[in-house]
């Protein structure tokens, strides 16, 4: 026997982890209760339900199914700890949190074995990927509770989270939500997946060690249908943070619009990875491995779409195939083992459903030769080759360790193919060639872009999505915000019951700033103000209607409609377009051929900026005159309006070259750069009040950040937006950047939250207009921004104006940048 042959014939032995420590915690704990006020309670249903053992397919242990009477009781237990909690000092919160990372460290072997155990993932990975992070987790937010006061000093706690996690990656998951959550002050009641509660429930022993106020961290394992739902509907409850299948996401959407409630998503995706031809293909090669075979793919950015520049996809197939031959698949605690197994028989089943469906569909599919275990559910390696990019394994989520490959020709279709998906969570991009791989990553639609590399994480740079994979993030300063409200938002005025306050819109025609008589007497000063030259007087006015404004240009509305428009005392001061269905879709069009737009200079934007504001300020009488005609205010109120807008634009052109983004150093040789990006194009609805100053402050933080809008100005007074768009035409904005639909607010924001080419949305109006956009927005999962019928004082520069309005004009993404040879 030759070393060739030795090598070839050298079988691994097994080198399992014990399971002893891991079954006996369970033993002494199981059947386990809720852990509600850091005691272990028994459900009010007096119902267990069993977590198995994927890779058995047996029982392991017995937990308590919670139904809604146990989530109003953890509730009230976190509604009760908010009241301390939230106003604890930073540096006591961090000393809690950097407890709890010690403690995970101590407890690190054993966590590992019980996620194991619960979910079928190699031991491997749950030792040396998921708990150390979980770990560092803890560490980092530590560090934001003792940051917080000073550096997000206008900023308080959410109030009550609820936090609903997936089974694939338990703990760390749970990590990623109560870390920041606890950090910002909040209080919690967590929901871990139905097929993985155990390291949750150890992570709650944990909590009592550490001696976590009662009430602040509450557990309740069930159901979804029982907890998960209760959660997500229950009235004192003041945001949820969700992790999973974007089905449920766009229910959870759904089910909490108009609440108040704040909302992160993180959902599935479909992502890209991307192979050049001067790639090094051995790195890539293992590179596929950590994407599709990590987690048996049970990742929601698994790398499952396999992009290969045509001219080496032979060659590199080859390869893949030869490893997978190699790939060893077993006994999740088997320290050797690569791959372990499919959470739970269902889900073994939809993988299977879907490789026949491409098998059906034409494409070639191929596995390794060896046999899977046939106790407990595995599922092999699969690779799928002539894959057509329209078809279900393409489009679809799979879930599993299937691989589906696809060949472009030029860098161009590549970035092409990679955003065809709905998705957009995570993108890797191999090649040699720096200058190509950082010219790509920007153009890709994803909220993590791997260079080189693919499937790393750190706490230190957000993790979320673009698209139908969500919003928010985890990760990084950007995931505190999830956890925060605005200090001037009081708590008190949101859980009151939104739909008593008063649409300003309904009130009675009028502004918010002073009586109807007085706005007579001031418009009618103002006419004669207008008029005082007698000669003008003497002729009868040009009739300027104004148009809508689309692609730069003026353009008469679709319907042939003119609406008109009064001062308060009742006279027609105007008529403006009647805008539809046809006009948004032309408006949508417009801004998306604008696009070019997000990729121009900062400085560019900035100069633009600051020319609106110098001709606004050229124009400044007409813009007053314009707002008492409409509002009926007083002069000097209307000045100060026009002057905050002068300001306004110059805050955000001054912003336009500064909102940047930082660089990363996670715990790897290289570095992350997280850059803000534009979120694309931006339908909005500007409140009734302040008429040029509402349009001012939403329009300008948008398009200083890259975005294209489509506006619907102020429906009683659109007359200062439309005499806007003069001001814009000599800007030197291009067309199509800012386009204004004027007409019924409500209604066309309802047709611009269905648009599936609209990617957020802005509504300033009542609560139930707020309500219908959060429920349309649901469709292609719009970000979305509303006031739920509340004002904001406009004129105040921390209610009107800056961080918040640039952060919801862009969306983090982090480029991740290994270097060294
Ligand atoms: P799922 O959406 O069915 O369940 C996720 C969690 O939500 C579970 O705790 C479940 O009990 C709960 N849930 C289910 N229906 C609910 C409802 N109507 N109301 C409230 N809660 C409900 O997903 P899953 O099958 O458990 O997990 C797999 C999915 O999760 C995949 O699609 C994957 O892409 C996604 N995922 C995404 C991320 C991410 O960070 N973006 C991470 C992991 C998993
Ligand atoms: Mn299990």
């Amino acid at each position: 026997m030759n070393v060739t042959e030795i090598f070839e014939t050298m079988e691994y032995g097994p080198a399992p982890e014990a399971a002893t420590p891991g079954l006996s915690w369970i033993k002494e704990h199981s059947p386990f209760g809720l852990f509600i006020n850091n005691q272990w309670v028994k459900p009010a249903s007096g119902q267990y339900i069993d977590s198995i053992n994927p890779a058995t397919g047996k029982p392991l242990a017995k937990v308590a199914a919670a139904n809604s009477a146990d989530v109003d009781s953890a509730v009230a237990a976190a509604r009760a700890a908010f009241e301390t909690w939230g106003k604890t000092p930073g540096h006591v919160r961090a000393r809690y949190m950097y407890a709890a990372a010690r403690h995970i460290q101590k407890h690190s072997r054993l966590l590992a074995v019980l996620e194991s155990l619960d979910n079928g993932k190699p031991i491997r990975e749950t030792r040396d990927i998921d708990i150390p992070l979980v770990a560092r987790h803890f560490y980092y937010h530590a560090g934001w509770a003792q940051l917080m006061e000073s550096e997000l000093p206008n900023y308080q706690p959410v109030g009550v989270v609820g936090q609903i996690i997936p089974w694939n990656f338990p703990l760390l998951m749970l990590a990623w939500k109560i870390a920041p959550a606890l950090a910002m002050g909040n209080t919690i009641v967590l929901k871990p997946a139905r097929y993985t509660p155990l390291t949750a429930l150890k992570f709650a022993e944990i909590i009592q060690e550490i001696g976590l106020p009662p009430g602040v961290l509450n557990i309740l394992t069930g159901e979804a249908s029982q907890v998960g739902e209760a959660l997500v509907r229950h009235p004192d409850i003041n945001k949820i943070a969700f992790t999973g299948s974007t089905d449920v996401g766009r229910s959870i959407r759904r089910a909490t619009a108009g609440s108040g409630k704040k909302l992160s998503l993180e959902l599935g995706g479909k992502s890209p990875f991307i192979v050049f031809d001067d790639a090094d293909l051995d790195s890539v090669v293992e590179g596929i491995v950590d994407a599709i075979w990590f987690n048996q793919g049970q990742v929601c950015c698994a790398g499952s779409r396999l992009l290969v520049q045509e001219n080496i996809a032979n060659r590199l197939i080859e390869k893949i195939r030869v490893r997978m031959e190699h790939l060893r698949i077993g006994d999740p605690l088997d320290k050797a083992v690569d791959i372990g197994a499919i959470v739970s028989p269902g889900q073994l089943k939809e993988i299977q459903r879907l490789v026949n469906k491409g098998v059906e569909e034409g494409a070639v599919m191929w596995q390794p030769s060896w046999a899977c275990p046939t106790e407990g559910y595995f599922f092999p390696p699969t690779l799928f080759t002539n894959v057509s990019p329209a078809t279900t394994i393409a489009q679809v989520e799979i879930f599993g360790p299937v691989l589906v490959s696809m060949t472009f020709r030029t860098p161009t279709e590549a970035v092409e193919l990679a955003n065809n998906t709905r998705y957009g969570l995570a993108a890797s991009v191999w090649s040699e060639n720096i200058n190509l791989a950082l010219d790509v990553a920007p153009k890709l639609k994803a909220g993590s872009v791997w260079i080189n590399c693919t499937n790393l994480f750190d706490a230190s740079s957000g993790f979320g999505g673009y698209r139908e994979s969500g919003f928010g993030r985890e990760g990084g300063k950007e995931g505190l915000y999830e956890y925060v409200r605005p200090k001037w938002e009081m708590l008190e005025t949101l859980s009151e019951d939104i739909h008593i306050a008063k649409d300003p819109m309904s009130a009675n025609g009028s502004g918010p700033m002073s009586s109807p008589d007085e706005e007579a007497e001031d418009a009618m000063q103002d006419q004669s103000l207008g008029s005082s030259n007698g000669y003008v007087a003497a002729l009868p006015a040009i009739d300027r209607t104004p148009k809508m404004f689309f692609g730069g240009k003026q353009v008469r509305p679709d319907s042939g409609y003119s609406r008109d428009v009064y001062d308060p005392p009742g006279r027609m001061i105007g008529q403006v377009g009647q805008g539809n269905r046809k006009d948004i879709r032309n408006a949508v069009e417009a801004a998306h051929a604008a696009s070019g737009w997000a990729v121009g200079t900062t400085h560019n934007r900035a100069q633009i900026l600051y020319y609106i504001a110098e001709n606004l300020s050229v124009r400044e009488n007409e813009f007053t005159h314009r707002i008492v005609q409409q509002t009926g205010r007083s002069h000097e109120d209307s000045v100060t309006e026009v002057e905050a807008s002068i300001s306004r634009l110059f805050s955000y052109a001054a912003w336009a070259d500064k909102f940047e983004g930082v660089v990363h150093r996670p715990p790897m040789r290289g570095a992350v750069l997280a850059m803000p990006e534009a979120i694309g194009v931006i339908g909005i609805a500007c409140p009734e009040e302040y008429p040029l100053l509402g349009f001012i402050s939403l329009i300008a933080p948008a398009i200083a950040m890259g975005n294209t809008l489509v506006v619907i100005p102020s429906q009683q007074s659109p007359l200062s937006a439309t005499d806007f768009y003069q001001i814009l035409e000599t800007s030197d904005l291009p067309g199509g950047v800012v386009n204004i639909v004027t007409g019924d607010r409500d209604m066309l924001s309802q047709i611009l939250a269905e648009h599936d080419d609209v990617d957020a949305i802005w509504y300033l109006g009542s609560a139930e207009g707020s309500k219908n956009v959060e429920l349309a927005s649901a469709g292609n999962m719009k970000r979305t921004l509303v006031n739920y019928g509340y004002p904001r004082n406009w004129l105040d520069t921390v209610q009107g104006e800056g961080e918040e309005f640039l952060r919801e004009s862009t969306q983090v993404k982090n480029i991740w940048i290994p270097y060294g040879e």
